[in-house]
């Protein structure tokens, strides 16, 4: 059994095959991920990183080619459990927050808890203990709208992380925000990370970002070059 938290292997996908607007996104992209490990992924828009991003958390399926999460292949999982391990085992983060206007901070991180079974005592404890974390607790009851970019981003990570899941996959996590902002803020990402011992995915374009990684990898014509 593999002891990486995500491995995906040989991936094909293609939009739009056979028609005059083909698009050959993954050409045979293989990617192995260990847990601890936080891996950049660089590419310019359009290379297919989202693509990529959301066939690895279950969200897209591959024309071709094998998902496995914590060593279990995922490809002929039903929809149904394929759900349910994405909700338990992966966390999103978006370039933007997507956070749900018209609950607070602390409700916006209760709420996957509760879908995932969890008791409303404890999310509401453990959604504290997260915004505590990025150091903004005292911003609990303001709804997105009262927030700044860098605290509905730091929310957004609260809620990514709530159901404690082992594998974290971000898209540009960052990169609506200003540089100086966005600088803080990715260290609340990565100290996040790191102190929970996460698998981590990140995508960005920011090369100073990606540096702070453990490794890069870069997307280009449909192919993941590993250095
Ligand atoms: P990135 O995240 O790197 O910007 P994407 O994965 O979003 O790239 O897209 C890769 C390519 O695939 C782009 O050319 C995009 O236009 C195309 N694409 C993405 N999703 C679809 C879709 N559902 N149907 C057709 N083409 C798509």
């Amino acid at each position: 059994m593999s002891d990486h938290t995500l491995q995906v292997t040989d991936l094909i996908k293609t939009y739009n095959a056979g028609k005059p607007n083909e698009v050959r996104v993954l050409q045979g992209v293989s990617l192995a991920v260990k847990p601890g490990e936080v891996v950049a992924l660089v590419a310019p828009s359009g290379a297919g990183k989202s693509t990529l991003l959301h066939i690895a958390g279950l969200l897209d399926t591959p024309d071709s080619g094998m998902v496995q999460i914590a060593g279990t292949d995922m490809t002929h999982l039903s929809d149904r459990k394929r759900t349910a391990v994405r909700r338990s085992t992966v966390g999103f983060i978006y370039q933007f927050h997507h956070l749900l206007p018209e609950f607070t901070a602390l409700e916006n991180i209760i709420l996957p808890q509760l879908a995932n079974g969890v008791a409303e005592k404890a999310a509401q404890a453990r959604a504290m203990g997260l915004l505590d974390h990025v150091g903004i607790a005292e911003r609990a009851s303001h709804r997105p709208a009262a927030l700044s970019g860098g605290e509905q981003q730091r929310v957004a990570f609260c809620r990514a992380l709530a159901n404690e899941p082992s594998l974290l996959l971000a898209d540009e996590p960052t990169g609506n925000l200003d540089p100086e902002t966005s600088d803080r803020v990715f260290d609340t990402l990565i100290g996040l990370v790191r102190d929970t011992g996460l698998a981590a995915v990140i995508a960005t374009h920011n090369l100073e970002l990606a540096a702070r990684m453990d490794r890069q990898v870069r997307l280009n014509g449909g192919i993941l070059e590993t250095s």
